[in-house]
């Protein structure tokens, strides 16, 4: 039987984070990963934007996520030896004049100020970009390259044995009288202390935690060749430009509530092109499409913590549209809640939703929550 102290199941950016903080910390991990080539970490445009959103505000504590996010990336770019993180400048494009005027009288106290270059409206000149209205330059972020990292720890974690391929039934977990838990998997029983969901989107069915608030969200991106676009920053004008190598763009991202579409759809495709259209004139020719489903909460924060009635069961989920920029921060508060039994921030720990935990989950595996 193999003996371990925590099986992660899913290996998305969550996954991923968090496997490598409690490996860190020397601690035996297992992770078990159905294999999902449109999962929301591999559709992911991978961006780390610390001023964004439709109200262009600072994001929620973005200098401490930052902070630890990028270390995290540039350690695993040295594991790995391959690039996965490009700090580069986003440019946010004003789309009309009263963008402008709005967002510039708001600048002067702006909690932002660290990240947001000179509020002046001007701009390097970049060729083939419409920007007549101005913007800012926003500095401290940037992009990763989240598949590229994720198909190479996930072959790194199968050859040394800490991964494995499998889709994990949650069904067919049963606890031990040592306090831990029993599965049997596809290459026999594991023993575990602890098992934790960094399952996404997919945690909507997961018995433990389907009273919390997932409410996730389709959205889709396009790569686009266009090798005439400058490269050196991320646009933003109702859509995100970010450049790639080999004049590639990846363009997105669309939102779409339920009910979902199977995969990619038409409107989303021409939705992307109009907006691609708005940001330049160059030509540009759609080579890729991709949809995926984020994995986000009524209060737009993670979910982090403990079941209520099965202390080995946890959570580590909620990531939404900034997965990227957060895992690795929450990593750490996670894996200290773990060891140290210190408390994740209020703001993301599953505490704030206990009310909604009905006091008998129907679909669960009674004979766990028995002992
Ligand atoms: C179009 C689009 C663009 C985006 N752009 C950005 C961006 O630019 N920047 C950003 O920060 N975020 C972005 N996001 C959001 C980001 O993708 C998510 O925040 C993040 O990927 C969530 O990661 P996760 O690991 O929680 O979930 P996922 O990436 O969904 O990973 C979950 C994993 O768990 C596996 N799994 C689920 N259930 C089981 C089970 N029972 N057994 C075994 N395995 C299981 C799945 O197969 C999957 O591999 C975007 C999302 C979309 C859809």
């Amino acid at each position: 039987m193999m003996r371990v102290d925590y099986i992660l199941v899913g290996y998305g950016i969550a996954g991923a984070a968090l496997a490598a903080e409690l490996r860190a910390r020397h601690r035996q991990v297992l992770v078990l990963d159905a294999p999902q080539p449109d999962s929301a970490s591999r559709v992911a445009a991978g961006l780390m934007n610390p001023v964004a959103g439709k109200r262009f505000a600072l994001a929620w504590r973005a200098e401490e996520l930052l902070a630890a996010a990028i270390p995290f990336y540039r350690a695993q770019e040295e594991r790995l030896r391959v690039p996965i993180l490009q700090e580069l400048p986003i440019l946010k494009l004003f789309s009309s004049v009263q963008e402008q005027n709005s967002v510039l009288a708001r600048s002067a106290d702006q909690p932002w100020r660290p990240f947001v270059q000179e509020a002046t409206g001007e701009l390097p000149v970049l060729p083939g970009v419409e920007q007549e209205f101005g913007g800012l330059c926003i500095r401290g972020g940037g992009y990763v390259l989240v598949e590229e990292l994720l198909t190479r720890l996930t072959a790194l974690g199968r050859q040394e044995g800490w991964l494995r391929h499998e889709t994990f039934d949650w069904g067919r977990l049963v606890a031990d009288a040592s306090g831990g838990f029993l599965y049997n998997g596809h290459d026999g029983q594991i023993h575990a202390r602890h098992v934790i969901s960094c399952e996404g989107a997919a945690a909507v069915h997961n018995p433990y935690f389907n009273w919390l608030p997932l409410t996730p969200n389709q959205g889709e991106v396009l790569t686009v060749e266009c090798p005439e676009m400058p490269a050196g920053a991320v646009l933003n004008k109702g859509a995100y430009v970010v450049p790639l190598a080999g004049g590639q763009l990846r363009v997105g991202a669309t939102y779409r509530w339920p009910p979902f579409a199977a995969g990619t759809t038409p409107e989303a495709r021409a939705e992307l092109v109009q907006r691609l259209q708005a940001i330049t004139r160059l030509p540009f020719r759609v080579t890729e499409q991709r949809a995926g489903v984020r994995p986000a909460v009524r209060d737009r924060k993670p979910l982090l913590g403990t079941h209520p009635e099965t202390p080995g069961v946890h959570i580590f989920n909620g990531f939404g549209s900034k997965g990227v920029m957060m895992a690795p921060r929450l990593a750490q508060l996670m894996a200290d809640w773990l060891e140290n039994d210190v408390e994740p921030w209020p703001e993301v720990n599953i505490r704030r939703y206990f009310s909604l935990y009905p006091s008998a989950p129907a679909a669960a595996d009674s004979s766990v929550f028995r002992s």
